[in-house]
């Protein structure tokens, strides 16, 4: 299993809800976001616990909105 997570990049997302349909575990869901005034359904990491780090999110997403991070450089950042 790969240390790396998806992470979207919300400014270029366009919801289509292709990395959610491409992901073979079920991690990503799409959740409606009230604050965007489209109201739509963006896609979530909601089983980090599953995901392997696999790519096949990023690698499906037709503009590159997903990148994988590598989890502890972005605990360091965080902390
Ligand atoms: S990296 Fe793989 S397992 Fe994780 S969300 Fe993307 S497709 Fe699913
Ligand atoms: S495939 Fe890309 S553009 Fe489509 S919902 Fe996922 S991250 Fe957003």
């Amino acid at each position: 299993m790969s240390n790396k997570r998806p992470f979207v990049n919300y400014d270029e997302c366009m919801a289509c809800g292709v990395c959610a349909q491409a992901c073979p575990l079920d991690c990503i869901s799409l959740i409606k976001n009230d604050i965007d005034a489209y109201k739509k359904n963006y896609p979530v990491l909601t089983s980090t616990q599953t995901c392997t780090g696999c790519g096949i999110c990023a690698r499906s997403c037709p503009i590159d909105a997903i990148q994988l991070k590598e989890v502890n450089k972005i605990e360091t950042i965080l902390s």
